[in-house]
Parts: structure tokens; C-alpha cells; sequence
């Protein structure tokens, strides 16, 4: 696979990609704020599919010597979650070069979700910016949800006092997904390291809202232990918290007014809606503010039962979905219609799994 960075201008950055069969991509990055034009961003985004086709990699450019030094790691845990499918690969580039100096900055992704708002919140004090990304939950041809996320976005930040860093990428939907390396398992973290290292310039830290807490932990694409692999001698990348579970998170964050107006759960879009208030994720949040005494603009409470029973729960969603259940129950929530409704849903998610609608 040969990598060949390119730049558009100060604030476009953008790599061709040549994998095998002379099979060719171009992908672009660009951002408000200037990027670095370097091979570097490109190293975490190119690992992971040259891991699972199994080639190595050539870049033409330049490769931050601790990045490069870093990226060993990051094979090494791919490698061994998913042996399978993923293998340790080489990389070659024109040659390196390490940062002496480092940005001051501090930035923290956010997507306007429960895990940003909640590192946002909790990391204020330090994070001097906030980065959204449009082109990885969101398509790149999605003009109508990217620019309703987008703005708010913007307006969270705003009201939080930070800087808003705009970035759009092709990354995913130009490369990534067209080697089906899965976006969840293994991809996301190693795509916001593109985003993370390509802001140089700006931010020596970036933070990676967690996905999951200690308890939790699984092989995930972003993972305390891999995220920091695709640091480089300019940016270290740090995961998020892993003190606070989804519903001690949304516990934090309703107290902020930020947060309840601006909060962003749901990437399904259903009828153009902000949060569809339908689906897993829209559930589950508006069962966290219910509990946590909350109230949300963005969602609407209380919640329908008649909705619940017309879930249809996947199954590898269903033993959060039972975890609810049992939060409902520990908190003391007398809630008898929607705890049938939950349950009633679960048992038709189970027929429906057989039974296609
Ligand atoms: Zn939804």
C-alpha cells in the first residue's frame, strides 16, 4: 500500500492512497484550523487496513519517529484482539522527525453525545478547545445532519467557552469502509488519532471521550490502551475517564445547562429530527435524565410505553438494555407500565429476530 500525502492549502490536507490491484483512493481532511501536512496523520489511518489486507505500507512523507516507534503497540493489541484477521505489518517512509516544542493546547473531541458533554464538563478547567468531526457518525454528503449537528455543536462550545475546531474528513467513507475494517471494533480510535495528530499545530493533548468504563472494558476501537499508541512526539492522545459509567455520566451532565439544551445522542436522523426518540441510544439517554431528575430540550420526557413495546432491540444490545431494568429497580423507581413495556420488548425483540418483519 503506498500513502501519498498531499495539501490543498494551510487548512486541507489530503493523502492518495494506492492498495493493491492498483486499487486507488483520495481522501481529504480539512479543517478552520491549519493541519499538518506531514505523513504523520496518516500513519493511524492507514495501520489498521493495512493490518487486516495484510501489506505493508510505503508513505511518501515524512513519519514522526515516536509515532512510528508508538504504532508498535498499536499492532500489538489489534494483533492480538483479533488474530484472526488482523496482523503485524511494516511501514517504510522518506524519513522521520520528532517535535521538539509542543502546541499548548488541549483539545477534547465533541460530537454533542453524553461522553463528550461529559469530558467537557468534568475536564473544563484544562480543555482550552473542542473538536467536531463531520464525515465519521455523520456521512460527508449529509449536508442536513452534519450542518444541525454542526450548529449545535457550535453553540456548545460557545456557551462553554471554548474555541470550536471544524473538521470534515473523507477518511471513513473513502477508505475504511471500502475494506469493511469495522468502524466500532476497531477503526473509530485510530480515525480520531488522524484527526488528533493532523491538529499539531494547535494542541499537544488531545482527549478521546471513553466509550466504556473500567468495568466495562472490552476490545473496542477506542480503548485506554490503544488510543495512547497513536501519540507522536507533538501530540499525546489520552482516553477519557474511566471512573463514570453511561448513567453516572448522564447523572453529571444534567446539572449543566449546556448539556440539557444542546445534547446529541442519536445519528439515525429519522424524519430530520434532532434525536429520533425512538431508537437504543435515544432510549437509553432519556431513561438516564429520567433518573438521574433531569430535563432535556432535545428530548422529550416523559417516556411513551406504548413507544418501548414497539423496540426493536438487536441483540447485542439487549443486555444493556436488561441492565436498565435492573438501574430502574436499584434507584427505586416505581415505574410499573414502562418496566412492562421494557419487557415486553425484549421478548418481541426475540420473536422478531426469527419472525422478520
Ligand atoms: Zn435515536
Amino acid at each position: 500500500m503506498n500513502v501519498a500525502p498531499f495539501s490543498r492549502g494551510p487548512q486541507h490536507i489530503g493523502a492518495r492512497i494506492t492498495a493493491a490491484q492498483g486499487k486507488s483512493f483520495v481522501v481529504d481532511t480539512e479543517s478552520n484550523y491549519s493541519l499538518d501536512d506531514s505523513a504523520t496523520p496518516w500513519l493511524s489511518a492507514a495501520l489498521p487496513v493495512a493490518m487486516k489486507v495484510n501489506v505493508p505500507i510505503e508513505f511518501d512523507g515524512t513519519i514522526d519517529e515516536v509515532a512510528a516507534e508508538n504504532s508498535n503497540g498499536a499492532q500489538n493489541i489489534l494483533a492480538e484482539w483479533y488474530p484472526r484477521h488482523y496482523h503485524r505489518t511494516t511501514f517504510g517512509s522518506r524519513n522521520a522527525s520528532s517535535t521538539t516544542g509542543r502546541a499548548p493546547g488541549v483539545g477534547c473531541f465533541f460530537s454533542g453525545g453524553v461522553d463528550s458533554f461529559y469530558s467537557a464538563i468534568t475536564q473544563h478547567d484544562r480543555i482550552t478547545h473542542l473538536i467536531f468531526v463531520h464525515g465519521y457518525d455523520i456521512r460527508p454528503d449529509d449536508e442536513t445532519l452534519g450542518t444541525r449537528a454542526l450548529e449545535g455543536a457550535r453553540a456548545a462550545a460557545s456557551e462553554l467557552g471554548k474555541p470550536l475546531i471544524e473538521v470534515r474528513t473523507t477518511l471513513r467513507s473513502a477508505f475504511s469502509d471500502a475494506y469493511r475494517v469495522p468502524w466500532g471494533h476497531v477503526y473509530h480510535g485510530a480515525a480520531l488519532a488522524h484527526v488528533a495528530t493532523a491538529l499539531s499545530p494547535h494542541l499537544g493533548t488531545v482527549i478521546v471521550p471513553s466509550s466504556y468504563p473500567l468495568h466495562e472494558l472490552r476490545p473496542w476501537g477506542s480503548h485506554p490502551d490503544l488510543d495512547p499508541t497513536w501519540s507522536t512526539s507533538a501530540v499525546t492522545i489520552e482516553h477519557g475517564e474511566l471512573d463514570a459509567g453511561r448513567f453516572d455520566k448522564i447523572a453529571r451532565i444534567v446539572d449543566s445547562p449546556t448539556a440539557m439544551n444542546h445534547l446529541r445522542v442519536c445519528w439515525e436522523n429519522r424524519d430530520g429530527r434532532y434525536n429520533c426518540e425512538r431508537c437504543f441510544k435515544c432510549f437509553r439517554t432519556r431513561l438516564g435524565i429520567m433518573l438521574a431528575g433531569g430535563e432535556c430540550a432535545t428530548l422529550s420526557s416523559p417516556i411513551d410505553p406504548t413507544m418501548v413495546r414497539r423496540m426493536y432491540i438487536e441483540p447485542a444490545r439487549r443486555r444493556r438494555f436488561r441492565e436498565a431494568l435492573v438501574e430502574l429497580d436499584e434507584r427505586g423507581f416505581d415505574e410499573p407500565e414502562l418496566e412492562k413495556a421494557m419487557r415486553s420488548a425484549i421478548r418481541r425483540s426475540y420473536l422478531l429476530q426469527y419472525f422478520p418483519r
